[in-house]
């Protein structure tokens, strides 16, 4: 069986090759975020413009029903004003006339002013379709970038976890906890001493200590500068890691 600190400095070389592999993502997973969270709010937008264009037509057309309905009423009272038998009737219906007229002449305006605001919310709806059009297309061209990683480096993933989970397997809890430790600082948690120095942070270390950690395989020793894992440089063979 092979000794934990074999094993944990194997698991940091394949985290690093995997480190690596997702490095060539790039920016790409926060630049789609980022896209998708612009489109969501640009589709948000257009659906509110399109929602009050919507209750603004249903007015223009109630209003156009009802101006007509006003223009037959008033025709019917002028009508009938023909027919009245005295000059109370007259005025009465003259005022009920004039009271018409200002209601139609109140619609007609509004009808104005909202055939206007239609004219520029629909302006306005273009331009947010667009866009989301736009951004949609954008978003799609980062996803199949994404996409065409992920497919090429889906076969060298799939070997790379199988390997690391063997690793992992072989070390104890307490190991793992360390690991991943000083893995939320350095990423190469696990290094080699090379030319009697840590190769995380360069410094060097005694050379009695040198000796002790070759002599002791299932003592995990640390940097005492950086306080990474440190272990013989002839200890593994990275090739035969991965
Ligand atoms: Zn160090």
């Amino acid at each position: 069986m092979n000794s934990q600190i074999y094993n944990l400095g194997c698991l940091a070389i394949v985290d690093a090759k995997l480190d690596e592999l997702d490095d060539e993502y790039g920016e790409l997973p926060l630049e789609i975020k980022d896209k998708s969270e612009k489109l969501a709010v640009l589709k948000k937008n257009a659906a509110e413009t399109q929602r009050i264009l919507v209750d603004l037509r249903k007015f223009t057309h109630e209003s156009r029903t009802t101006i007509v309905l006003l223009k037959e009423k008033e025709e019917n009272l002028g009508k009938k004003q023909f027919q009245v038998k005295n000059n109370k009737e007259f005025d009465a219906i003259t005022k009920e006339i004039e009271h018409i007229r200002t209601e139609y002449n109140k619609i007609v305006e509004e009808l104005r002013s909202t055939g206007l605001k239609e004219e520029n919310l629909s302006s306005i709806l273009a331009t947010q379709t667009k866009e989301s059009f736009e951004s949609e297309n954008e978003l799609k061209a980062l996803q199949e970038e994404l996409e065409f990683i992920q497919n090429d480096q889906q076969d060298e993933l799939k070997r790379l976890r199988k390997i690391k989970k063997e690793y992992i397997t072989a070390i104890s809890d307490a190991n793992k906890i360390d690991y991943d430790r000083i893995r939320g600082m350095f990423k190469d948690s696990v290094v080699m001493i090379k030319r009697n120095s840590c190769s995380g942070c360069f410094s060097s270390l005694p050379p009695q200590k040198i000796v002790e950690i070759r002599n002791n395989l299932d003592t995990i020793y640390h940097c005492e500068n950086c306080g990474r894992i440190v272990y013989p440089e002839d200890m593994i063979d990275r090739d035969s890691v991965i």
